[in-house]
């Protein structure tokens, strides 16, 4: 399963911003037809102060730097977003704006989560700008190396609490690796198209809110160090955008 591979990259960025102190959230972005990343993203909420700057937006900035304000949206249709933690309302609606193809995500944001969780504002019309070529929404794929995901934000939060002043009560400080919520995939996606994106044989796993592909955590990933990330997807994206500078010359 590609996605698998694409948001491991997505889980090792994540890991590399939980490192250096940021909410452990990322995404990188994938031109479809190639298979080729073409830019990604981690929050950079705690070191640039602003609650805006999500993973997403950085990545978005990207592209745009790329191939420009006008060229997005023909882009953004072929564009893949692989992000460790669903969407929120503002990055999603911002998304499908955009005219994104499709979204794969990690867990739900219980919070803010606006491709299911809280609200669906990928499948709503309301917020789709005038002049958007987008004329629906757009798929999201939920679950994901969602444990993986989920165990990332909680390394955060155990540490956070460590670090307040005045910790909270002791359960707070405790680090559950063993019990994870149901998968409830109904919220996030119709029964026709889970099976379609991931065979019949998985039809109990949709009714029962089983995990797909990864019953257990992989540990070894959420637990290194990734420090060589920054500079593999650098590389990917710097070669991405030479393959569309040379068509974009013949
Ligand atoms: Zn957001």
């Amino acid at each position: 399963m590609q996605h698998v591979g694409y948001m491991r990259t997505a889980v090792r960025l994540a890991k590399y911003a939980l490192d250096h102190d940021e909410t452990p959230v990322a995404c990188i972005f994938v031109h479809t037809p190639t298979g080729q990343v073409m830019a990604y993203g981690m929050n950079d909420t705690n070191k640039s102060l602003t609650g805006v700057a999500h993973a997403e937006f950085m990545g978005i900035d990207q592209i745009k730097a790329m191939v420009g304000s006008r060229g997005v949206v023909d882009v953004f249709k072929d564009i893949t977003l692989y992000v460790t933690v669903e969407p929120c309302i503002m990055c999603a609606s911002a998304l499908k704006q955009l005219g994104i193809g499709k979204v794969v995500f990690g867990c739900g944001n219980e919070r803010f989560g606006g491709n299911g969780t809280v609200l669906s504002v990928n499948h709503d019309t309301c917020t789709l700008a005038a002049r958007s070529k987008a004329a629906t929404g757009y798929e999201s794929i939920p679950g994901i190396l969602r444990k993986e995901a989920i165990m990332l934000l909680r390394y955060f939060y155990v540490r956070q609490n460590e670090k307040a002043p005045k910790p909270r009560s002791k359960s707070d400080r405790v680090l559950d690796k063993d019990t994870f919520p149901p998968m409830e995939w109904s919220k996030y996606i119709g029964e026709e198209s889970f099976l379609e994106n991931f065979g019949h044989d998985y039809k109990a796993y949709y009714a029962n809110g089983t995990d797909l592909f990864n019953d257990n955590v992989d540990w070894k990933l959420i637990e290194s160090r990734h420090d060589n990330i920054i500079q593999e997807l650098n590389d990917q994206c710097k070669s991405f955008k030479f393959n569309v500078q040379k068509k974009s010359k013949v």
